[in-house]
C-alpha cells in the first residue's frame, strides 16, 4: 500500500474523538518523520471511518490495544489508541479502568468527582496519594492481521485534593495536585500538564515505535 498513497492521504490513526489528544498527538510528532504532514495525515477515528471498539479489557494495556489493533485493521493504517484514568493508593488503584463510569454514567465528570471526594472523606492526608495512568498502543497492520504492536506507559503522581480546585482541563483533574506542586491539575496550562503528563509521557514513550512504523521499518 505505502508508495501509492497521495499526498495528504492519511497515514496515522489515532483511535479517540478527542480533539485535544490529537493535537497532543500532532505536536509530538511535527517535523519527527519525514514526509509526514501532521496536519493532514495524522487523524482521528471519524476522519478515518474507523470504528468505536468497546473497551472489554481489564487493563489499561489491553484496552488500548484492543482499540488500536481494530483500527489497524478497519483502516489498513498504523494506529494508536490509549487508555487512562485515575489509580488511588487506599483504594487499591481503583477507579482504574472504571474511572469515566466511577458513579454509574459514563463520561459524567463531576458525579465521578465528588464520589471519589465523598469515599475519601475520612482519609488523612498522609495517605491521600494517587496516579494518573496512561497505556498507549501502537498497531501496524500487516498482510494478515497485525504485523507488529507496541504498549508504552506514563504515570503522573500526586495526592488527592479534600476539594476540587482550578477550572482547566477535565475528569478528576481538579482533585490531583502532582508531586512537587501546590496547584491541581486544572490549575495547569495545557502546556505544562501536557509536559508532565501521564499521557505525554506514554506518547513520547511511543515515538520511536511510531517513527520506525511511518518510516517503513519495524512493520514486519
Ligand atoms: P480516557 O482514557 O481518555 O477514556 O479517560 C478515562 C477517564 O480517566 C476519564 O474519563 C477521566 O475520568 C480519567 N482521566 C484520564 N486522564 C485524565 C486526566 O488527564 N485528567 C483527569 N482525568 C483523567
Amino acid at each position: 500500500m505505502s508508495g501509492t498513497l497521495p499526498g495528504d492521504a492519511p497515514r496515522l490513526v489515532l483511535a479517540t474523538h478527542n480533539k485535544g489528544k490529537l493535537r497532543e498527538l500532532r505536536e509530538l510528532l511535527r517535523g519527527q518523520v519525514p514526509g509526514l504532514d501532521v496536519d493532514t495525515q495524522v487523524v482521528d477515528a471519524a476522519a478515518a471511518g474507523a470504528p468505536d471498539v468497546a473497551e472489554t479489557g481489564v487493563t489499561f494495556a489491553e484496552n488500548s490495544l484492543l482499540k488500536a489493533r481494530a483500527v489497524a485493521e478497519a483502516t489498513g493504517l498504523v494506529a494508536i489508541a490509549d487508555d487512562s484514568g485515575l489509580a488511588v493508593d487506599v483504594l487499591g488503584g481503583a477507579p482504574g479502568i472504571f474511572s469515566a463510569r466511577w458513579s454509574g454514567t459514563h463520561g459524567d465528570d463531576v458525579a465521578n468527582l465528588n464520589l471519589l471526594l465523598a469515599q475519601l472523606s475520612d482519609v488523612p492526608d498522609a495517605f491521600r496519594g494517587a496516579a494518573f495512568v496512561c497505556a498507549a498502543a501502537l498497531a501496524v497492520p500487516g498482510s494478515d492481521g497485525i504485523a507488529h504492536e507496541t504498549v508504552e506507559y506514563g504515570q503522573l503522581e500526586g495526592t488527592l485534593l479534600r476539594e476540587p480546585r482550578g477550572e482547566g482541563g477535565f475528569g478528576y483533574d481538579p482533585v490531583l495536585q502532582p508531586a512537587g506542586m501546590d496547584r491541581s491539575c486544572a490549575e495547569l496550562s495545557p502546556e505544562e500538564k501536557n509536559a508532565i503528563s501521564h499521557r505525554g509521557q506514554a506518547f513520547r514513550a511511543l515515538l520511536p515505535a511510531i517513527v520506525s512504523a511511518l518510516s517503513g521499518a519495524g512493520s514486519t
